[in-house]
This record gives C-alpha cells, sequence and structure tokens, in this order.
C-alpha cells in the first residue's frame, strides 16, 4: 500500500522541526529513520497532513562519554549503539540488546529517539532505558526537560511527550565497575518484535546482592521494572533459592494479553523463565565468572 498524501518539510535545525510540529497544529508526525512510522502510513493507520523530517538535523546523531555514564543522540541508529566500542565497555548490556532489534537494514535505518518516542510494547530500547534508568531529554516549544525513563512511557505506543516535542538524547547514567548483567529474548524468527525479553543487571558485595535491577517487555503495555523483584534479591545471598523467588516475583507482576502470537500465560511463563536465565547470567558475570 502507499502513504495517503502528506506535505513534506525537511528540517535544518531544531527550532524549524519545532516550528513545523506546531503550525501542524496536531497533524503534523516527525519522521526520523522511518521503520515504524512509514508502514503506518502504508497501512493508512495514520495519515497527517505534515511529515517533518528530521534527519538533516545537525549534532543529534552521537554516542559520547558523559563522566562514566554516556549521552546519545537521538538520531543515532541502533546499530550504532550495537557496534559501538563505548557502548559495549560500558553498557554491554544495551550492545547484547540492541541486536534483537528487527534486522541489519532495520538497525542501519531506525533510530534511538524514534524507538523510544514509537513505544512499541515489545520494543527493545525502552526496555534498556528502564533497566538503565535513563533520563529522556526532549525539547518543545515550552523549553527543554528531561523525563526519566519510567515516567516517559505511559502506555502501549503512549509516552509523556507534550504535542511538538521532539526527543532529543538521552543520558544513561554510570553502572558501578562489576556489574553483572543478563539478557533474555524469545521472538518467533529472528529480527521479530519479543514475545517477552527481560534484562538484569546485578552488583555483589562479597557473596551478598547490593544491588539487584530487573525489567521486562513484551508483557504489558509499557516496559516494567519488577520491584517486588529486585527486592526479593537485595541484601540475601545470590543462590538459586533468591533466584526463583525474584523470577517468580516477575512471573506475578506481568499483565500480558492474549493476542495473535501468543497467548497471555504463555507470556507470563516465558517471563519467569528468562527472569530466571537474566539473572542466573548476570549473577555469574558480577563474580567475574563466563556467563
Ligand atoms: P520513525 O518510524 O521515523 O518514527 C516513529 C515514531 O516516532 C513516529 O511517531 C515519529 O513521529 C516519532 N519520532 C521519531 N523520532 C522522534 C523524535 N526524535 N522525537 C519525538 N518523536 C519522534 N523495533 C524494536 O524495538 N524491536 C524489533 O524487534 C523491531 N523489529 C522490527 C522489524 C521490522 C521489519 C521493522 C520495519 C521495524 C522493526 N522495529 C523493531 C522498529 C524499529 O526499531 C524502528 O526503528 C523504531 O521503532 C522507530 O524508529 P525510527 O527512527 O524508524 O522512527
Amino acid at each position: 500500500m502507499k502513504p495517503p498524501p502528506f506535505e513534506y518539510v525537511a528540517a535544518t535545525d531544531l527550532t524549524q522541526a519545532i516550528e513545523a510540529l506546531v503550525e501542524g497544529d496536531g497533524d503534523a508526525k516527525l519522521l526520523a529513520g522511518g521503520q515504524s512510522l512509514v508502514a503506518m502510513l502504508n497501512f493508512r493507520l495514520l495519515g497527517p497532513a505534515v511529515l517533518v523530517d528530521i534527519n538533516r538535523l545537525p549534532d543529534l546523531d552521537f554516542v559520547e562519554a558523559d563522566g562514566d555514564g554516556l549521552r546519545i543522540g537521538a538520531l543515532a541508529r541502533h546499530h550504532a549503539l550495537e557496534t559501538s566500542a563505548l557502548v559495549a565497555a560500558r553498557f554491554p548490556v544495551l550492545a547484547a540488546a540492541m541486536r534483537h532489534v528487527g534486522h541489519l537494514a532495520v538497525r542501519n535505518r531506525g533510530t534511538i529517539g524514534g524507538s523510544l518516542a514509537h513505544a512499541d510494547p515489545a520494543a527493545e530500547l525502552p526496555l534498556m532505558a528502564v533497566l538503565l534508568e535513563a533520563g529522556i531529554k526532549v525539547v518543545g516549544g515550552a523549553g527543554e526537560r528531561t523525563i526519566p525513563a519510567e515516567a516517559f512511557f505511559q502506555g502501549a505506543l503512549t509516552t509523556a511527550l507534550a504535542e511538538a516535542e521532539i526527543v532529543t538524547e538521552i543520558g544513561l547514567p554510570a553502572l558501578p565497575p562489576g556489574t553483572g548483567w543478563g539478557f533474555e529474548e524469545v521472538s518467533r524468527r529472528a529480527g521479530d518484535f519479543a514475545l517477552a525479553a527481560v534484562a538484569a543487571t546485578i552488583r555483589l558485595d562479597g557473596d551478598r546482592v547490593h544491588e539487584a535491577r530487573l525489567a521486562v517487555t513484551g508483557a504489558g503495555e509499557t516496559p516494567l521494572r519488577v520491584d517486588a523483584a529486585e527486592m526479593l534479591l537485595r541484601d540475601r545471598a545470590l543462590d538459586p533459592g533468591s533466584m526463583k523467588a525474584a523470577a517468580d516475583a516477575a512471573r506475578a507482576a506481568v499483565t500480558p494479553n492474549d493476542d495473535l502470537h501468543a497467548s497471555a500465560d504463555y507470556r507470563r511463563h516465558l517471563v519467569g523463565v528468562l527472569a530466571g536465565r537474566a539473572l542466573a547470567a548476570a549473577g555469574r558475570r558480577a563474580r567475574g565468572e563466563r556467563p
């Protein structure tokens, strides 16, 4: 299918892009990598009057150190994160997750800003943003603000972005040295969206867990940090019993729907299995062992 007609604006700076969105008065859409938007236009799920292409905006395509953390520009492509030496060194869990985003052609075009703003309930980058406690910087007519990832994702394809606001970058605070990580995903075919995916980080203090994070995607409207599972692990020895209790808590916390691809029960089951595997891998890495 072909998209409905639209006016095309190739913005050359942020101000022009924001002005075009404001003038569009709710009927303009940003075009970044086009990997989600163009499909929705072609299927006539959307019919904006104006498309504002932001691919020519300078200074939004970067992956930079920020202290021991990272700043990532909204126009950085998935493939840049997958292959960046900085990402591999500081956030290897992010590099691992990016390999599961669609196919190479999709990852070559799809952008970080587009993936966050699109907020697909099974997407990997929103999961990473929630796990890694990203700050999402947005700019609009009313100025600039930074939205914590957990407040950014409000529902399936729904975010805290106000009309005419543009995601410009995300900031990832440093993970302490020695943090172990695990990422587990099941999809029907390579490149498909996840039926469910789970990511974990663990930091040990001797034998005990100092900090544990566990986040899930594909099993609810938004990515979810499973606080109940994290609390069960904190200040305890990391052993099969505590990991099983945390995986059970993750399974109990999610609220998946039945759909074409899987039943809610199957997705819930997957979350428990994947949480157990992600925690075990994170624990082994935190101990300096092979995952
Ligand atoms: P676009 O498609 O250009 O835009 C998407 C939406 O975000 C639009 O509403 C647009 O207006 C808005 N937008 C774009 N940039 C900004 C910005 N800076 N600020 C505010 N709003 C903005 N994704 C996954 O996560 N996992 C997968 O497994 C996966 N598989 C895929 C398989 C296929 C075959 C395809 C075609 C896509 C797949 N995707 C997957 C989607 C892909 O990751 C997209 O790149 C991503 O969802 C959107 O990024 P984009 O840059 O292409 O955004």
